[in-house]
């Protein structure tokens, strides 16, 4: 069996992400990839969503495309929801495994750094913690 990596403390993280979430519930600061700095999302434009996913482990998009087998991974539960595709500033997706696209930086094709579901169109999870806030 896999070995699971559980590092969520939701105490902690949620004290860790007050700065990051508005009074409404939406993002106080950009979105912006980890490794480039390519803007993902302007600030106000996506609403924080309590969501568990299962997130491959971050690596180039061709690996993504093509890793066969159990995946290395995280599960991941704080996220930024946006409903339509058009709202993002940059991004990018890998080829569909199954029925998930995975959202990739549109600059430097790292990821993933988010997950959309193919049965519904109006719902990308973009993972807070696999992302940069300024
Ligand atoms: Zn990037």
């Amino acid at each position: 069996m896999d070995k699971d990596e559980h590092s969520v403390d939701p105490e902690g993280s949620s004290a860790d992400r007050s700065g990051l979430v508005s009074e409404d519930g939406r993002n106080t600061k950009a979105v912006l990839c980890q490794r480039c700095g390519s803007k993902v999302l302007c600030p106000g434009m996506a609403v924080f969503s309590e969501k568990e996913l299962f997130l491959p482990s971050m690596k180039k998009k061709r690996a993504l495309s093509t890793s066969e087998g159990p995946m290395d991974g995280d599960n991941l539960t704080a996220h930024w929801l946006v409903d339509d595709m058009y709202t993002f500033e940059n991004v990018g997706f890998t080829n569909d495994v199954g029925r998930i696209k995975y959202l990739i930086c549109a600059d430097c094709e790292i990821g993933p750094i988010g997950w959309h579901c193919l049965d519904d169109k109006k719902s990308f999870y973009v993972a807070v913690e696999r992302v940069n806030h300024a």
